[in-house]
């Protein structure tokens, strides 16, 4: 329950799929810092609690409601979890994590407000689906939230990744950071140096492909010698916590951009004149849209990016929120019903 900290067990009826929607029989979901957050009571007032968490969910289509078109049951597929109104022209193009109306919804997502994946199964639209054929279905879970919102936050810095001789930090190499890293590899040609606090994430950055792997006390020194003297055109802050976010600032260069994407609780003191360095571009990014989703698919289809996993069955659920929440994970952890 929401609230109390701990995750509890429970048998439900499964549920039956109505108008344009479909039940998939979950193969994996995987857990996020995000629902940490929510078990310690993180949630919307717009949200009706309990509810089943689970917003990275890979399943395969198990019943078809009336009026689905373009899926048929036994097809493996990915959720494209974030909620919007499904009428506006975001959510039109896929952008439902850009609705205009999110903050009245009564859920943020599959999972965050309504029920989720970690489940043996969950009723979802049809139009949230992404074909997932030829993936690993844990693999698979993974791209829907850490992957896409990493892939988005990375297409939205493009201009700057395209630079000659760019060079990117990223900050907090967990379940995001370490994919972020692996989609800089697969897509740019780009010098990345990461950050963490945990000599185990620094290995796997070091294993994803970066070129530097240093604890944040070494981050300043090794930004300068890898970028020549000048900061980095791009600095990622998958932590986003008060300590990350000044260091954050501290190697950007001038007319750089910051991309925030942890929600540590961290605060950026905006001001002019101020300590910033001129020009920076900055970026809140949130999830990621469909379209999106399909392009990280494609990159783990294609073998170009391989998720770190440690897979739990889902009745252990609440040993992977803990050692989640004990720093003991190395990339993903993901449930199986
Ligand atoms: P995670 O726990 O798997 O990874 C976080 C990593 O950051 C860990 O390796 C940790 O050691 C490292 N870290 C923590 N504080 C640090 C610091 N001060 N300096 C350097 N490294 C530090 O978490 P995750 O699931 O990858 O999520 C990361 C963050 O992103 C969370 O805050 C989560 O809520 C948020 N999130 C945001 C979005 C979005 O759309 N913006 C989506 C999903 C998750
Ligand atoms: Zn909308």
């Amino acid at each position: 329950m929401a609230g109390s900290g701990r995750a509890e067990l429970v048998d439900h009826e499964s549920p039956e799929p109505g108008p344009g929607e479909v039940r998939l029989d979950v193969l994996a979901a995987g857990v996020c810092h995000s629902d940490l957050a929510v078990l310690a009571g993180g949630v919307s007032r717009a949200w009706a609690l309990p509810f089943t968490l689970g917003h990275e969910i890979c399943g395969r289509v198990a019943v078809l409601g009336s009026d689905v078109e373009g899926v048929d049951v036994g097809d493996q597929v990915v959720v494209h979890a974030p909620y919007g109104c499904g009428r506006c022209r975001r959510c039109e193009r896929g952008q439902t994590n850009y609705c205009d109306d999110r903050d009245r919804l009564p859920a943020a997502g599959i999972g965050l407000g309504v029920d989720g994946g970690m489940a043996d199964s969950v009723v979802v639209g049809a139009e949230r689906l992404v074909s997932a054929s030829g993936v690993d279905p844990v693999v698979a879970a993974t791209l829907t939230d850490a992957g896409l919102t990493s892939f988005h936050a990375i297409e939205g810095c493009r201009d700057l990744l395209t630079e000659p001789d760019a060079v990117v930090v990223v900050i907090g190499v967990g379940g995001l950071g370490h994919l972020a890293i692996g989609i800089l590899r697969a897509c740019y040609g780009v010098q990345v140096v990461a950050v963490d606090t945990r000599d185990a994430a620094l290995e796997l950055a070091g294993e994803c492909g970066a070129d530097v792997a240093v604890g944040p006390g070494g981050a300043a020194a090794a930004v300068t010698a890898v970028a020549g003297g000048r900061g980095a055109d791009v600095v990622f802050d998958f932590a986003g916590a008060q300590s990350s976010l000044e260091l954050a600032t501290a190697v950007l260069r001038t007319a750089g951009e910051l991309v925030v994407v942890g929600s540590g609780g961290g605060v950026l003191r905006v001001a002019k004149p101020g300590v910033l360095p001129a020009g920076i571009r900055l970026r809140l990014p949130f999830w990621g849209s469909r379209t999106e989703l399909s392009g990280v698919v494609e990159l783990a289809r294609q073998g170009a990016l391989r998720p770190r996993t440690t897979t739990f069955p889902l009745t252990e659920a609440d040993r992977a929120f803990a050692e989640l929440r004990d720093g003991k994970l190395v990339g993903r952890a993901v449930l199986v019903p």
